[in-house]
């Protein structure tokens, strides 16, 4: 049965040895509830590491989708770059739209962080519930646009612990702020390196912007300050636009759908 002709879900994790595999929260409703699908249908499950298995619905419950493996396939083509997004916490609308559109965009790895100005401040139980809620928004964009899998979101981070994750990382790293008056800008340094791209790690504040400390901390561990204009764009703004340019200089955006697909279904026969 071709992947491709299959309705794609994803779940936290697969257990490669697993004879049924557990759809549970929003996921399970949109079978149940919005694709009205029944037992016996197939259907494609996805992970966060990008396992993919092709199985048929077992049972269907008000809590979770039980699924029978039929076949254990090969993880989609790796991506042409691997964008990574450090995004300072915005306020909750704004914070799950950005997620939201970024997926679509096709953004591997969120990684929230904290920053001197940020304004939202999450602790204990609420934390986790953020990132639950931060997932699933993830996994329903990644279904909607029938995206490879959904980026990895990760635990906020202070600022401090960010640039000491990503301190030595040999990638294209960028920091936007909109002072860079005569300052690099992000087409400037994607164009000269657009033969050998792989990872980009773009750095957004939060809606009060980052401090000069902040910036100079981050130059020093490699993240070039970069303009996008002289406009001030809202955070999220900004945020989508960094990814949505990264991946159209390097990334599929830029990219005819149909010859992506060509390429994804390639490996659809593997077993
Ligand atoms: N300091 C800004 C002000 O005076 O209103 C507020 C920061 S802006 C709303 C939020 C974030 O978006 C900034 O920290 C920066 O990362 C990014 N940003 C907004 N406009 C930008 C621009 N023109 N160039 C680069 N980054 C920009």
């Amino acid at each position: 049965m071709p992947e491709r002709s299959l309705r794609r879900f994803f779940v936290e994790r697969i257990d490669p040895d697993a004879t049924v595999c557990r759809v549970a929260g929003q996921e399970a409703k949109h079978i149940r509830k919005v694709l009205r699908m029944g037992v016996g249908q197939p259907l494609l499950l996805v992970d966060e590491v990008g396992r993919r298995v092709i199985g048929r619905i077992a049972s269907v419950s008000p809590q979770e989708v039980q699924v029978l493996v039929e076949t254990l396939l090969s993880p989609a083509a790796a991506p042409l770059v691997e964008t990574v997004l450090c995004q300072a916490v915005l306020k909750s609308q704004r914070m799950d739209w950005l997620i939201q559109k970024t997926t679509e965009l096709g953004v591997r790895r969120i990684v929230p962080f904290f920053s001197e100005r940020t304004v939202v401040d999450l602790y204990g139980e609420k934390t986790e519930s953020k990132i639950r809620r931060w997932r699933e928004i993830a996994r329903m964009a990644t279904t909607q646009c029938d995206g490879d899998r959904p980026p990895v979101i990760e635990p906020p981070l202070t600022f401090a612990e960010l640039l000491a994750r990503y301190r030595d990382e040999a990638a294209l790293k960028g920091i936007l702020w909109e002072k860079t008056i005569g300052l690099a800008n992000l087409k400037d340094i994607l164009r000269p390196n657009a033969a050998s791209p792989r990872r980009f790690i773009g750095m957004v504040g939060p809606e009060g912007g980052f401090s000069e400390r902040e910036i100079e901390e981050a130059a020093a561990c490699g993240f070039v300050p970069l303009g996008l204009g002289r406009r001030i764009l809202r955070a999220e703004t900004a945020g989508m636009m960094l990814v949505g340019i990264v991946q159209y200089e390097w990334g599929d955006l830029g990219e005819a759908a149909d010859r992506q697909r060509q390429t994804a279904g390639t490996d659809a026969t593997d077993g």
